[in-house]
């Protein structure tokens, strides 16, 4: 068994682990067995190729957010898809940003009311980025392929998936597969920064896009994770909730030379010391017990065992920041304000703490609870933010799907469903009834994950052909007339 702290340092990348075929969440399927999955006439090789360039491309339209630009990318993705006659629309949130809703519409059947669309979302934006501390020739902006691998910020989050998400479409398009139900693009602006893309378009726009399921980035497939040689594939299925507040002390202004501990530093300075006593009782998340279940199913003797009874596992996962994330609503001190000169007393200084909720934890409850840690009545929380958690459930077709094609029949890989610590646009479609799963279908290292956000990010080819089978696969399932023939027969020659 690998050190707990791979695990739980992927676990902090929003990754979480995943179950393995005879999990009890896949016993109900009613889907078809890997096997009867069909084979599309499709070549792989240049599909896969394909999707590379496309990413390439996609890639040096610059799209860093601040300030986002995201109009260029929604632009870039139209063209692609129109040149195989999907049409799209733009929806603009502010000058040069907007997102990007293109649909493939289902064929309607007399007498059958068509199921809700299937969406597959992406965000267009990506985080900023110090060129100088990327290879030479592989730049964030680069888009560089080199000896079969894709270079450049956003080549895992997520333009990675956004690409995989177009060339899906195009190939429902060239495959001509009937659909019983739409199959909507959306791929939105500013999930980095300040989600004004899904904001907008839950407030304004959702009638029309009104999906059922969505994929979205949350899960990545980790190497090695707790195992040399299996790969486990975490399917986002939940997100931890936030509260974000200012910790506000206030007191009388004064000279510096006169220290005086009814000063607002001194209460502030106290009130954080208070913060160290906080001791969250520790509550594993179904999703990542049912996850060390399925890994457990591929052991035996005694480490199956203790992967069977999660609550051993606890001690070790409280000693790991990430485990703590996963196992605790967490307060976490991200900065300070007020107080420029040193030699002045302000009247008010502050602290911004980000608070992170497991379900069932509400932003109210975690806001009595700063009170009680602390009680100074001249230290105030000013609310900035607030999210319930929220989570999807894994008795749905699109999720078996996703988690059957992913792992592809290997033995040397397992997926099950995983609880983010972080949060993504899917925890503003949830409460809206969606069911929404985070899984870019990559196979990484857990230091290739790392590159999000880092230095270095890239995607191999082989991961974008791969995760095109497994998107287009996935789709086809839950969104094809016949799933078992989702391909219309040759026309036979006269
Ligand atoms: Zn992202």
């Amino acid at each position: 068994m690998r050190p707990l702290a791979a695990l739980v340092l992927a676990c902090a990348l929003a990754v979480t682990l995943a179950p393995v075929v005879s999990a009890p969440a896949l016993a109900r399927s009613e889907a078809l067995p890997y096997e009867e999955i069909p084979a599309l006439p499709i070549d792989w090789q240049k599909a896969g190729d394909e999707t590379a360039a496309l990413l390439s491309e996609y890639i040096q339209v610059d799209t860093t957010n601040p300030t986002g630009n995201e109009k260029a990318g929604a632009d870039f993705l139209a063209t692609r898809l129109a040149a195989v006659g999907i049409p799209s629309e733009q929806v603009e949130h502010a000058p040069g940003r907007s997102s990007l809703i293109a649909r493939l519409a289902h064929t309607p059947v007399a007498g059958i009311v068509s199921e809700k669309p299937l969406c597959l979302l992406s965000h267009i934006d990506v985080v900023t980025a110090e060129p100088s501390r990327w290879p030479e020739g592989k730049g964030p902006l680069s888009g560089a392929i080199v000896d079969g691998v894709v270079w450049g910020r956003g080549a895992l989050d997520m333009k990675g998936l956004g690409a995989i998400e177009v060339q899906t479409m195009i190939e429902l398009v060239r495959l001509g597969v009937p659909l019983r139900r739409d199959v909507i693009l959306l791929a939105v602006a500013d999930e980095e920064v300040d989600n004004i893309g899904m904001v907008d378009i839950v407030a304004h726009h959702w009638p029309r896009i009104d999906c059922s399921q969505v994929l979205n980035e949350g899960g990545l497939g980790i190497k090695d994770l707790l195992f040399e040689g299996q790969t486990v594939y975490g399917i986002s299925v939940a997100e931890k909730g936030l509260l974000w507040v200012r910790m506000v002390a206030t007191g009388p202004a004064g000279h510096g030379s006169s220290p005086n501990p009814e000063s607002a530093p001194a209460r502030l300075r106290r009130a954080l010391v208070a913060l160290d006593a906080y001791d969250p009782k520790p509550k594993m998340h179904a999703s990542l017990a049912q996850l060390f279940h399925n890994v457990g199913a591929t052991r035996g003797g005694v480490v199956r065992y203790v992967l069977n009874h999660p609550r051993m596992l606890h001690g070790r996962l409280l000693a790991e920041n990430a485990g703590r994330a996963l196992l605790t609503d967490t307060i976490n001190v991200t900065g300070f304000n007020g107080g420029l000169a040193p030699n002045v007393v302000p009247s008010e200084v502050s602290a911004n703490l980000d608070c992170r909720l497991l379900p069932g934890t509400t932003p109210e409850a975690m806001l009595a609870r700063l009170r009680t840690l602390v009680p100074d009545p001249l230290v105030r929380f000013d609310v900035l933010d607030a999210s319930l958690a929220n989570e999807s459930p894994v008795d749905d077709p699109f999720y078996r799907a996703l988690a059957r094609h992913v792992v592809g029949g290997r033995t040397d890989a397992v997926a099950g469903p995983a609880l983010s610590p972080g949060f993504t646009d899917s925890l503003l479609l949830r409460p809206l009834g969606v069911h929404a799963y985070g899984l870019a279908p990559f196979e990484v290292t857990v230091e290739q994950a790392e590159t999000q956000h880092g230095h270095g990010e890239h995607v191999s080819v082989e991961n974008l052909r791969n995760g095109l089978r497994t998107v287009l696969g996935a789709v086809i399932e839950v969104a094809a007339v016949d799933p078992k023939h989702p391909v219309p027969a040759a026309p036979t020659p006269n």
